[in-house]
């Protein structure tokens, strides 16, 4: 395969969906390049998926500006691409004086930032608001216009809206190679052949120093953090927080949170936990990690469902060497456009990253908007918010929303052959889950599993041995003629 494009995004996570998002916009021929089966596979699916208010960057960072920007730009967006947001504002406890001092500060920075509405609150305040709060809570800073978000559903929204205005994504496109002749970019060198692009924009997450290698710029190294979660059965704890529930900062970090998801599970993470260079991808979670994430949790919120955890999982965070996101094109490589270092609040600050970067892109080639630019994109079926009525109008229409097959979140089989002929489709097992809450719920897949993997097989015309978990290589059977897969 040769291909040709006026822009090249490499990474399918919140970065380059929201690059590619901003691209199709304007008449360019835009490909986003992900090297696994399915997108938001790196750190995009696993975080703490707050909408930071923006007072936690120091003043004058491109962190800062990012992030304010961001979360305004996803006021916006919520409605225009139907995300999964709740804006439920986030308070950062204190327990002592010394830490209402850092909250003040945290406040200053805030309103030096452009942080609207942000005030102090004392401790009863705080727990009328939020009752299961710990009685040892002196005080907190109260962010009005901070928010909780389904990630993995922002970075579909963002591709799915990319690709029906004729952008393209290639997925299980691993970059091998970047072509930089008289010191500017010619192509990009994938396992599936070459696309010839004058643009390459590195949204690659923690690889994003590798990414820049390849280009000739080595100005810049990624480093591993990693962060450790716990995750609670949504029947367990109903309401036991509405707002994310910070502790006071400290130089690692914004520190253990409690938080609800928009689904109305309860989570408590994430540890910090620097890891050597070549542990980018180590994401197993470890019993001291739980044992922190646990103990440091239960000093803001004392009663956590313990007994209720029903999975454990861990992000990487792409620490950069400068301390700050890098952003913009490359002092070494003309064409190579970097969005590297994009630790938290990454995943708020993306669309304002997208607008930056695209907005400099299309200033350098002239490009114009589109006259035919679409908003939005297909509705998506939830059969379980629907009244009866429209349940029963659905199921009249298609049969197939008359079967449930994960019985603890009331997913049916419509919704899932929904998701894998989606403009962006599921290709794997948790491809599904993420699209529908199929194993999401208290028996993880337990129950759903096998049906699941049945129907991808004939949605996608594959053998059963060829389903894959989540990554590339992650076939759920061992195929007995090949001799390959069953392992993660
Ligand atoms: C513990 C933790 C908590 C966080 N909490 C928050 C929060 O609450 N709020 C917030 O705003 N931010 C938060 N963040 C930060 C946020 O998650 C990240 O900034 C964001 O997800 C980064 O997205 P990305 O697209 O840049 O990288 P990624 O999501 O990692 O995407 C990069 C993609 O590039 C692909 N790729 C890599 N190499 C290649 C290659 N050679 N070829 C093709 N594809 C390739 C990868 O497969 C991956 O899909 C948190 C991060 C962590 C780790």
């Amino acid at each position: 395969m040769t291909k040709q494009a006026d822009v090249v995004v490499i990474g399918g996570g919140i970065t380059g969906t929201a690059v590619l998002h901003e691209l199709a916009k304007y008449n360019l021929r835009a490909i986003l390049v992900e090297q696994e089966p399915e997108l938001a596979a790196g750190t995009t699916k696993a975080n703490s998926a707050v909408l930071h208010a923006g007072f936690d960057a120091p003043e004058g960072s491109i962190k800062a500006r990012m992030n304010v920007e961001g979360n305004k730009l996803y006021h916006d967006l919520k409605d225009e691409l139907d995300l999964q947001i709740r804006w439920s504002g986030s308070f950062v406890v204190a327990m002592d004086d010394e830490q209402m001092a850092v909250l003040r500060d945290l406040l200053k920075r805030g309103q030096d930032n452009g942080v609207p509405g942000l005030e102090i609150w004392d401790g009863d305040a705080v727990r009328k608001s939020e009752p299961n709060v710990s009685k040892d809570i002196k005080g907190a800073l109260w962010a009005p216009t901070a928010g909780i978000c389904w990630p993995f559903g922002l970075a579909l929204a963002f591709a799915e809206n990319a690709v029906v205005n004729g952008a393209e994504i290639l997925r299980e496109c691993t970059v091998t190679d970047i072509i930089v002749e008289q010191g500017a970019v010619k192509s990009v060198e994938t396992d599936q052949g070459s696309i010839e692009t004058k643009y390459v924009i590195n949204a690659a997450g923690i690889h994003a120093d590798e990414i820049s290698h390849l280009a000739g710029d080595n100005s810049f190294a990624i480093h591993p953090r990693k962060g450790e979660y716990i995750l609670f059965d949504k029947t367990a704890q109903k309401n036991l927080v509405y707002s994310p529930i910070f502790p006071t900062p400290t130089k690692m970090g914004k520190g253990i949170l409690v938080c609800a998801t928009t689904h109305g599970n309860v989570f408590v993470g994430p540890n910090a936990q620097d890891m050597n260079d070549d542990e980018k991808d180590n994401t197993a979670v470890t019993i001291s990690g739980m044992d922190e994430t646990l103990e440091k949790a239960r000093r803001l919120v004392p009663n956590i469902p313990v007994g209720a955890a029903i999975t454990e999982f861990a992000g990487v965070r792409a620490v950069s060497s400068t301390g700050d996101f890098i952003l913009g094109p490359s002092k070494i490589t003309k064409g190579l456009i970097q969005a590297a270092g994009i630790q938290s609040p990454g995943l708020t600050s993306a669309p304002a990253i997208a607008k930056y970067l695209t907005d400099a892109i299309v200033r350098e080639m002239g490009a114009v908007k589109k006259s035919d630019y679409k908003k939005g994109r297909p509705a998506q079926p939830c059969f379980r918010m629907l009244t009866n009525a429209d349940q029963r109008a659905l199921i009249a229409k298609d049969s197939r929303y008359g079967r449930v097959i994960c019985r603890c979140e009331t997913v049916t089989e419509g919704e899932i052959v929904d998701a894998i002929h989606r403009p962006v489709g599921a290709r794997t097992v948790d491809g599904v889950k993420r699209r529908t809450r199929a194993g999401m719920g208290r028996c993880q897949g337990g129950f759903c599993g096998p049906r699941v993997i049945q129907i991808l097989s004939r949605e996608l015309h594959i053998p059963i041995t060829k389903v894959r978990k989540e990554m590339k290589k992650s076939y759920m059977f061992y195929d007995k003629e090949t001799q390959s897969g069953g392992k993660a």
